[in-house]
């Protein structure tokens, strides 16, 4: 009786343990989510330096998290449902496949007014500003460094969830790219702050971004901040976790202040959440 009674305190012990560091600031990970949108990953065995890990043909984030490694890779959002593969080659030229089961997930609709027509039908003059300004995006989004990323993201800014990532969107009633971010609402002005360490990469006025900060934390890991009503840093500032890149605003396409965070897998985009802490922080982080 003695030792059941015994065995039960150092299993109850043992829970508690666990519990504690689980729930530790600054021992946060991704939340894997096998949907478009969403992401893979795997823990790696065997990892060096020269450990080659693709997902979809393309190269996947590596990182450390309490002493083991992983692999992480974006779901496309118009990925279609099925059986996806990591492919892990080792220096000695041995491979290995890990397999997922990508689920489907139908994600809902919104529609918006946006006053300033010209920001959904662009007129002439906007059409050349934009494909230039696709150019500067899209080597932003493929940016790689290898850096190992530190994955413990804080809440660029705290308030209201205005819109969430992957809706389908109708400005004015016309349909356009599904929504590739995060929205947060805030006053304008409201610091925001950097999600993780990195280096700024791309910061300007885009068209329908408004003024946009992206910030590279190594691996193929980006993180993007839109709207700004100013930016703080510029393209090759180190920054760190926490530090102040800009104040929201509402600057590009909008209906009011908010901020629009978009992170950014190997080129892909996906929602967000995946990466942020469940609880927003109540109060102002220093
Ligand atoms: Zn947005």
């Amino acid at each position: 009786m003695i030792m059941v009674t015994n065995f039960q305190k150092h299993l109850h012990l043992v829970a508690v343990t666990t519990i504690l560091i689980f729930s530790k600031p600054g021992y946060a990970m991704p939340e894997q989510a096998l949907v478009p949108g969403g992401v893979a990953i795997i823990e790696l065995d065997d990892y060096t330096a020269d450990t080659q890990i693709t997902f979809n043909e393309k190269k996947t984030t590596i990182f450390k998290h309490r002493q083991s490694w992983y692999a992480l890779a974006g779901i496309p959002l118009q990925a279609k449902p099925g059986v996806y593969q990591f492919k892990i080659r080792q220096r000695d030229g041995s491979t290995a496949v890990n397999t997922v089961d990508v689920q489907g997930k139908k994600y809902q609709e919104q529609h918006l007014t946006i006053k300033n027509k010209r920001k959904v039908n662009p007129i002439k003059q906007d059409l050349q500003r934009i494909s230039k300004e696709r150019i500067r995006k899209r080597a932003a989004k493929n940016h790689w460094s290898d850096a190992y990323p530190d994955v413990d993201f804080i809440w660029p800014v705290t308030g209201r969830i205005s819109s969430i990532f992957g809706l389908r969107r109708f400005f004015n009633e016309q349909e356009r790219n599904p929504h590739s971010g995060l929205d947060i609402a805030a006053p304008e002005g409201t610091d925001i702050r950097t999600t993780a360490d990195g280096t700024v990469i791309e910061a300007g006025d885009f068209f329908f971004s408004g003024n946009m900060v992206y910030v590279d934390h190594g691996q193929g890991l980006i993180s993007l901040y839109a709207h700004l009503s100013r930016i703080d840093v510029e393209p090759g500032d180190v920054l760190r976790r926490g530090d102040i890149l800009g104040a929201v605003g509402q600057t590009g396409r909008v209906t009011g202040a908010h901020l629009h965070f978009a992170v950014m897998a190997n080129g892909v985009l996906v929602d967000p959440l995946y990466f942020l802490p469940e609880q927003q922080p109540t109060a102002q982080l220093e």
